[in-house]
């Protein structure tokens, strides 16, 4: 957001990193999230090829912004997974801060919803084991998510999962700890984090399951007119699953969906259910995916 007496500088289009002297010329735009815009950027001695997440100095003056960027960056530079998005570096100037992520070609699975509004059996095995990789990989390192949703499930060239967007992340600083509060709206927001009687690692399991349904139904399984009366819906477990959905699915989806964050499975349970383990997993899948449906044969 911009005002009059402020005009918004221009990024330009060279950009440098003076701590470690490193150019980047700054390529295609992407797009454009809550307060970040984001560009293809080149490592000159290189030529490799990176997405640069830019943040105007300005937009984050105000409130809490700030201080939800640094979390996002003190979060996620620690990780590295293969189904994580890959940290490459921040750094800043006089007007913007800059963050150098791996490319992920193919935007995002919401951009995928989109197009095809409901995905095979297969296909749903083959991100949700990706998923499950990715967000393993975060609990067993004290990181809860908090904001999984398909929006921030991005997919590279290869259409591979790349988790991303840690806005919203949280470490779980000893064994048990219940976190009260979330600094944002999750997507798929979970019953404890709606009444605010604490939460821990089984956020993420819930919006797992919010993501599985919404792949397999077609739609996300609160959605109403409005977030008010989503909530209500969250809070009472207010939810139908076709009866035409496969059995193993629908236990799955049950599981993940329970009121109580104490019944739902952990991350590792998910990955040896049945759905997940008694069907046709593909090793990968081809681009023409992401518009078409695959005929497995
Ligand atoms: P914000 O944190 O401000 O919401 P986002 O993370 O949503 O910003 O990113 C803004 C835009 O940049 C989105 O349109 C998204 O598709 C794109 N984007 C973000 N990260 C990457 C990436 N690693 N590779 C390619 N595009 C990305």
């Amino acid at each position: 957001m911009s005002n009059n007496k402020e005009p918004d500088h221009p990024i330009p289009d060279t950009i440098v990193d003076e701590g470690t002297k490193t150019t980047y010329v700054k390529g295609r735009y992407f797009g454009k999230g809550g307060f970040a815009k984001c560009y293809e950027i080149k490592k000159i001695t290189n030529g490799k090829i990176y997405a640069g997440k830019i943040v105007s100095k300005q937009l984050l003056v105000k409130s809490n912004h700030r201080e939800k960027m640094s979390q996002e960056i003190s979060i996620h530079k620690t990780l590295n997974h293969k189904h994580v998005v890959g940290f490459h570096g921040f750094f800043e100037d006089k007007h913007f801060v800059y963050i150098v992520l791996e490319l992920c070609r193919r935007r995002s699975m919401m951009e995928l919803y989109k197009r095809r509004q409901i995905l095979t059996e297969p296909e749903t095995r083959y991100y949700m084991k990706q998923i499950l990789d990715g967000v393993s990989y975060l609990h067993n390192n004290g990181i809860i998510h908090r904001d999984l949703k398909l929006g921030n499930l991005f997919l590279n060239e290869n259409v591979e999962v790349k988790i991303g967007d840690f806005g919203l992340a949280t470490k779980i600083e000893f064994e048990g700890q219940r976190k009260m509060t979330v600094c944002g709206t999750p997507n798929y927001i979970a019953p404890e984090i709606i009444t605010k009687t604490g939460h821990s690692f089984e956020v993420d399991v819930w919006s797992i399951g919010c993501i599985m349904y919404t792949l397999l139904v077609g739609k996300p399984p609160f959605e109403t007119e409005s977030l008010r009366e989503t909530y209500a819906r969250i809070k009472r477990g207010d939810y139908k699953i076709p009866s035409t959905l496969d059995d193993k699915a629908t236990k799955m989806i049950h599981s993940m969906l329970h009121s109580d964050p104490k019944r739902r499975p952990t991350v590792r349970a998910l990955m040896n259910m049945d759905f997940m383990t008694k069907g046709y997993l593909p090793p990968q899948l081809p681009v023409s995916c992401l518009s078409m449906a695959p005929r497995f044969d």
